[in-house]
């Protein structure tokens, strides 16, 4: 039996060109970028070409790259840091507060959690049934305390996408230091996680207008154990890893060099050919659900709707489809593909050893049963048109 992989959200193959450019930092080049040395120098010349590639793909500057293990630590670093970075006393004396959505990836909902107890409010904005926060919310709750406003770019169970551009401007017309009781012009902050985008969606800063943006190498065909904050050099950012003076003192720690050159060849392998390649998946997305409304009529989209052929602005992701099989739960189907060698997934892969229910189904108005009767699937650059054709095969067996 030939397994299928439809869990691209989760994590993808690194690519071979990537691995290619890897190896040499393994075996040859395994020198420390921080020694001064000839084989810390080697090191050094492939961290700064690396940090070059990404600062250009992102359109920032060189010196607002930090590097980090994960995606995870980059939410964290970007939400503790912000407010570890406030005067001194200014929690205590005057509760800052921090708006984010209610479909956040867990590393910024659990950060908020911990941040509450230590005397944050955390705003969480809620969505409409197809995941989008209304910027009407955002408006509404922005006050002279707000230090920072953390929006997912892509969601990572149903791919809505969020109108980054639009909240950016908001952010914008509002932060003027009399509207800030840190009177500075740049409060509040604006932060995105873009892990699920970056594969389809241009994330330039400047056009998206965040501060702070979190990306992960591993969700783009290249290797685990490399993230990214974004961070523009204004925004004043405290370490919370401390230690020796990498990335510039905000990240100590010897940098992971083979991964942070795989994740800049990953980026620009995905670069590429991004719109060729978004509307391939899309169109492969596109012709898997519409075998599965075959299979079983009953079955129902969670998230935005397909909506065609590419609209403008996209909506969703081109490559995600979550789908609520009602009287299925999504433990026993995710174990009944698994036996016909499909691997598709509840949601996040953070949570799903402990939990088979979506809150971010919930978050959208739905029962805790829809929630807990659906599965995320995913599609990636190895999906092909003869691959679906044999899911949908398979599929029959299980949901019809
Ligand atoms: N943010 C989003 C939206 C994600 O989907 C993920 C991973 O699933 C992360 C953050 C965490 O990324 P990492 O695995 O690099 O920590």
């Amino acid at each position: 039996m030939k397994k299928i992989y439809l869990d691209y959200a989760a994590s993808t193959p690194t690519h071979k060109d990537v691995l290619k450019v890897m190896e040499p930092y393994f075996s040859t080049y395994y020198g420390n970028p921080g020694s001064l040395h000839s084989f810390g120098q080697e090191a050094l010349a492939a961290l700064d070409g690396s940090r070059e590639i990404i600062a250009e793909a992102l359109g920032v500057q060189f010196g607002e790259i930090i590097f980090t293990g994960s995606a995870t630590e980059a939410n964290n670093l970007a939400l503790r840091g912000v407010i570890a970075g406030l005067p001194k006393d200014f929690v205590s004396h005057y509760k800052p507060r921090i708006i984010t959505s209610s479909i956040e990836h867990e590393s910024i909902l659990e950060t908020c959690r911990v941040l509450e107890d230590l005397g944050v409010e955390v705003v969480y904005l809620p969505v409409d049934t197809s995941g989008v926060i209304k910027l009407s919310a955002l408006r509404s709750n922005l006050n002279e305390r707000t230090v920072l406003v953390s929006l997912m770019y892509a969601n990572n169970h149903i791919g809505s996408i969020q109108p980054l551009q639009k909240a950016a401007e908001i952010i914008a017309e509002f932060r003027k230091p009399q509207h800030s009781l840190l009177h500075n012009l740049h409060y509040p902050f604006f932060h995105t996680d873009a892990v699920q985008a970056l594969q389809f969606i241009d994330c330039n800063t400047t056009y998206l207008g965040v501060d702070l943006m979190s990306l992960s190498s591993q969700k783009i065909y290249g290797p685990k154990g490399a993230g990214i904050l974004y961070r523009n050099k204004n925004i004043p950012l405290s370490p919370i890893i401390t230690g020796g003076s990498q990335e510039k003192g905000i990240r100590a720690g010897t940098e992971n060099i083979p991964a942070i050159v795989g994740f800049a060849k990953a980026l620009q392998l995905i670069l590429k050919n991004q719109e060729r390649e978004a509307s391939r998946i899309r169109e492969l997305r596109d012709f898997l659900y519409k075998g599965i409304l075959k299979i079983q009529p009953k079955a129902q989209l969670n998230g935005p709707e397909l909506s065609g052929r590419k609209p403008s602005p996209e909506l969703r992701l081109p490559n995600n489809l979550h789908i609520y099989f009602p009287g299925k739960k999504s433990q026993d189907l995710i174990i009944a593909f698994d036996l016909q060698g499909l691997a598709v997934s509840s949601g996040s892969a953070c949570s799903v050893r402990t939990a088979t229910s979506s809150y971010v189904v919930g978050a959208l108005g739905f029962s805790e049963e829809r929630a807990a009767q659906s599965i995320r699937i995913t599609l990636g650059r190895p999906t092909t048109r003869q691959e679906i054709s044999a899911v949908l095969a398979q599929m029959r067996r299980v949901v019809k």
